[in-house]
């Protein structure tokens, strides 16, 4: 007869096994950024075997769901409740659930609250399973005519003109192509600061990608800007503008900035600071950052003078030591 600890343990190697077998993956189902056959048949699949999909806003998703007849249950995970919500799904998850997480539009991680349950689930030793599909900023950058080499997807630009200004100001050495998400009301802040903080670079405006109204607005951040001044910005949008390089810039000229400077207040009559700005524009630098690279070019001139003065010194010193040997 095998002793009760003997069974007890067996029992729970059991539940262990079964339990194993029984957690769900966490499926995470892009879905389309407009156009409703923007969808993989692998998603669907999932979508409809699903026992719970959690989405941002449930009436939106139920539009798609209606759509493709698919009569799942949906439960709303956002960013006022992903904390509770990640614990809870998790659970479910751990129970058993199938579940699919989605977003409002396109793929769920991407500039939404998909991260924090994709998090707790890894931590809680759950599989978890991508369904790729549509991504605004990759539909963006591939037909903005931008280089698609290297990219840099910087996600929504604060709201606030400093911290959005030190934001692009962080990005202005990187050679990548940035991409953005930005809101029609903010475009052309957005695109000022840019100028001011990248240069006129080349750059696009997406708007309603894969929409009837679809349309890309290419050329010159100051030709962007202009855009927008003649026609109300409308409709959802993605920003790309070229990394730094030597092409994006206006000018080829290979003088120093404070050449430049000089130069601009002598030919043009400019005053000092708006010299500093154009030049500061045609580099491709912010204002700030033209600034900055005058008072160094000024220092280095100011040290090489002082050395050249030491050396000539020394020189003189050396010939007469020459002299008297
Ligand atoms: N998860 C989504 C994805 O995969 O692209 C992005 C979600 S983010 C909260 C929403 C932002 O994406 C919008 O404000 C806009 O900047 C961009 N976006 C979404 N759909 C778009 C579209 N059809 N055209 C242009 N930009 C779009």
């Amino acid at each position: 007869m095998p002793s009760f600890s003997f069974c007890s343990f067996r029992l729970f190697r059991l539940f262990r096994y079964l339990s194993f077998f029984s957690v769900m993956p966490l499926y995470l189902v892009a879905t389309p950024i407009g156009n409703l056959e923007d969808i993989t048949l692998r998603a669907l699949r999932i979508l409809g075997e699903a026992d719970l999909i959690a989405c941002e806003d449930t009436r939106r998703t139920r539009r798609l769901l209606d759509h493709y007849r698919i009569l799942r249950p949906t439960l709303s995970f956002h960013e006022h409740n992903e904390t509770e919500r990640s614990a809870e799904l998790v659970e479910r998850l751990l129970a058993g659930e199938k579940i699919a997480l989605v977003s409002d539009a396109g793929t769920p991680g991407i500039a939404d609250p998909a991260y924090r349950l994709v998090a707790a689930a890894i931590a809680s030793g759950i599989t978890v399973i991508p369904a790729p599909g549509a991504v605004a900023a990759v539909s963006a950058l591939i037909a903005s005519g931008l280089p698609t080499d290297e990219f840099h997807f910087a996600g929504f630009l604060p709201h606030k003109a400093q911290a959005r200004r030190s934001r692009l100001e962080q990005l202005r050495l990187l050679r990548s192509t940035l991409v953005f998400y930005e809101a029609p009301h903010r475009i052309r802040y957005a695109l000022e600061d840019a100028l001011e903080a990248l240069g006129d670079r080349q750059a696009a405006v997406a708007r309603e990608l894969t929409k009837i109204h679809e349309e890309f607005v290419r050329g010159r951040l100051s030709d962007l800007i202009q855009h927008f001044r003649e026609r109300q910005p409308r409709g959802e949008m993605t920003l790309v503008i070229a990394g730094a390089g030597d092409d994006n810039f206006v000018s080829t000229d290979s003088a120093s900035l404070s050449e430049r400077v000089q130069r601009l207040m002598a030919d043009e009559g400019l005053s000092r600071n708006e010299a500093l700005k154009r030049a500061a524009r045609a580099l491709g630098i912010s204002k700030k950052a033209a600034y900055r690279s005058l008072l160094e070019e000024q220092e280095n001139a100011a040290k090489e003078d002082h050395q050249n003065g030491d050396e000539q010194h020394n020189r003189k010193d050396l010939e007469g030591g020459e002299v008297g040997d």
